[in-house]
């Protein structure tokens, strides 16, 4: 189903990590740039805790006082229930303190800042604002591979791990030309809350290679595949770090990485295939995997359209990205009774007012890559596809696609986030003050990791589940996430997105408070 990504603005990485990933790839063939540690014991991905201090004990709260925090929190509260402080928590002062890139369209300090307006919000304790702002373990390696013309190609990949109080490191593997270290901390950060909020007991991680797998042969990519699994091998397992697909990594790639795992036997240990989730469902693959993420998006559109007085049965809505995300949420929402008007990926932008059929269009792009030249309804321009009317509308493409220009531009009542940071800070402000309502990704897209979580027990068990039952148990994680967001919403009186935050933040606390910090 995944179609060739092209990133419309390349993302910028970080300075520091960017000079680290420099002279990673300069180094020899499989050399890994950090020697991570496998025991959440609550220090930084350097290894250092900040300021050279240790923070204090687990559980002990360390309020910050410092003047930026509390204007902030301020900001936050005075908004009423749609206020979002954001872009004034660009500029915390944990920025400084952890020597975060200055940029502010980075796409790392962008995602930790929504995170941190929470935690002001809730008074998190400053030890764990700081380890939670930083990965873990960043691990970064460079591999060869032997091309069909018979080159070797030196390649780049990452594993982040950004935190396991709550379980084994979890987040997918992106495949693409583009991927930088910033985007993959963003991603694994955003599993961590992810994970903690739909209530699985998973950590949160990410992966990528920089490759274009689209521009590859098959048996290139396998290569590609395995040689990265062989690179990274001592550094994921069953019960400690599981990867999954994420944008241009499928079910096959799965199935590679599990197979080369188990042949691997001295790290392969029990159920080998438990490594990794999104395999087919011939090797292990869970039933309703493929489709959970759209499942998921619609779930939460459910529960929370009827509180802004949307009727999903009678709704239109518009879809950013044709992938795995955007078509199933898509076929789903038209099963419901919903109308899609408009679609756009990287191919072009679609319109039809009396409807376009999603399930056609998701066999079109299967065929032809892109939702352009579909039959069933006229080419428009970018603009256009950005202005259609509808009820709700799904960015599924890729990060930091709505900034305040295509905000300006929508018009639309909710925005519901299939997409992983899909809107920047600025474009959310946007959205706040034209009264358009956002469903966060943390809540919206955990449908992917929930039944990523059912494969693994099914794996761990050496049981098939039924599609009835992955869809209902799916239904009830997503109901009561939705349920959690709602009620933070109200006890802290905050936007969807801060209130997801904080009810993810609320359970990674009290997982701190038990747990303490080692040592
Ligand atoms: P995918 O590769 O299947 O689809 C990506 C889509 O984005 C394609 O339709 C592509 O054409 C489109 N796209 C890429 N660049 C574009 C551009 N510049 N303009 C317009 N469209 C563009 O990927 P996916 O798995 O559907 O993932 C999409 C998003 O959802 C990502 O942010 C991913 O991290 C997130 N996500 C995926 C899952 C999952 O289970 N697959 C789970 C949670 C979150």
């Amino acid at each position: 189903m995944a179609s060739a990504p092209a990133k419309s603005a390349p993302l910028k990485s970080a300075g520091l990590a960017a000079k680290n990933a420099k002279s990673a790839l300069l180094a020899k063939g499989g050399s890994k740039s950090v020697e991570p540690s496998k025991f959440s014991d609550g220090k930084l991905g350097d290894g250092k805790f900040s300021n050279g201090t240790r923070p204090s004990g687990g559980g002990t709260p360390v309020m910050s006082s410092k003047p930026a925090v509390k204007a902030a929190k301020s900001a936050v509260r005075s908004g009423g229930p749609q206020s979002t402080s954001n872009a004034d928590l660009l500029k915390h002062p944990i920025f400084d303190e952890l020597g975060f890139p200055t940029d502010p369209n980075n796409l790392y300090r962008q995602t930790v800042a929504s995170m941190l307006a929470a935690a002001d919000l809730m008074n998190l304790p400053h030890h764990l604002q700081i380890i939670l702002a930083q990965p873990k373990n960043e691990i970064m390696v460079n591999f060869p591979v032997k091309m069909d013309d018979g080159e070797y190609k030196l390649f780049k990949g990452y594993r982040v791990q950004h935190n396991n109080a709550l379980g084994p490191f979890k987040g997918g593997l992106r495949f693409h030309h583009d991927v930088h270290l910033d985007d993959v901390k963003s991603l694994a950060f955003l599993m961590t809350m992810k994970c903690s909020l739909v209530g699985v007991p998973f950590g949160g991680g990410k992966g990528g290679i920089k490759v274009d797998p689209y521009k590859q042969s098959r048996g290139e990519m396998e290569r590609i595949v395995r040689r990265f699994t062989a690179a990274i091998a001592h550094q994921i397992g069953p019960d400690y770090d599981i990867p999954a697909p994420d944008v241009g990594s499928n079910s096959q790639h799965m199935a590679w990485i599990a197979d080369t795992y188990s042949f691997l036997s001295e790290v392969g240990g029990k159920q080998p295939e438990a490594v990794i989730t999104g395999k087919p469902v011939e090797y292990g693959g869970s039933l309703g995997r493929e489709k959970a993420t759209g499942q998921g998006v619609v779930d939460t559109l459910v529960e929370m359209l009827p509180e802004i007085g949307i009727d999903i049965r009678e709704c239109t809505f518009s879809v950013l990205g044709f992938g795995n995300v955007g078509s199933w949420t898509g076929r789903i929402l038209q099963d419901k009774g919903a109308k899609m008007l408009a679609a756009m990926d990287h191919t072009g932008a679609i319109h039809n007012e009396s409807g376009i059929d999603a399930h056609s269009l998701a066999l079109h792009v299967q065929k032809t890559g892109g939702v352009s030249a579909f039959k069933g309804a006229e080419q428009i321009e970018r603009t256009e596809f950005y202005e259609t009317k509808v009820d709700v509308f799904v960015p599924a493409a890729l990060e930091q696609m709505i900034t305040e220009v295509e905000a300006k531009m929508l018009n639309c009542k909710v925005v519901a986030e299939g997409a992983n940071a899909p809107t920047t800070p600025p474009g959310e402000r946007v959205l706040e003050s034209r009264g358009i309502e956002v469903l966060p990704a943390i809540l919206c897209n955990a449908g992917g990791v929930t039944v990523s979580y059912f494969e693994w027990v099914q794996n761990k068990t050496c049981h098939q589940w039924d599609l009835d039952r992955v869809d209902s148990e799916l239904n009830k994680h997503m109901v009561k996430a939705a349920k959690r967001v709602r009620d933070a919403r109200k006890k802290y009186r905050c936007n969807l997105r801060t209130a997801a935050y904080a009810a993810a933040l609320e359970r990674l606390q009290a997982a701190y408070a038990v747990r303490g910090l080692f040592p």
